[in-house]
């Protein structure tokens, strides 16, 4: 039998995905991380891991509201890159 791992949402789009399939952003202790590896503690929102979703979270300020942490352009960046680097 095939184990399946969590659904979780995006916070671009609203589609529900398995959480392998997304990018995790995790606020760790006032922190913002990019987390592919899905291994760091803390409050986490995750986003398919598309440009478009991206922009869509930025525009709409979900991640922030997500991860309840003012998200600088430098994190933003930080983010976008993982996305274009998969
Ligand atoms: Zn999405």
């Amino acid at each position: 039998m095939q184990k399946r791992s969590p659904i979780r949402k995006c916070v671009g789009c609203g589609a529900r995905r398995d959480k392998i399939e997304l990018l995790r952003v995790v606020n760790n202790k006032g922190e913002i991380l990019v987390d592919p590896g899905g291994r760091i503690p803390g409050r986490g929102a995750y986003l398919c891991p598309n440009m478009e979703c991206f922009d869509k979270a930025v525009e709409n300020q979900s991640l922030e509201k997500a991860l309840r942490f003012e998200i600088t352009d430098e994190i933003y960046e930080k983010i976008s890159e993982e996305i274009k680097h998969d």
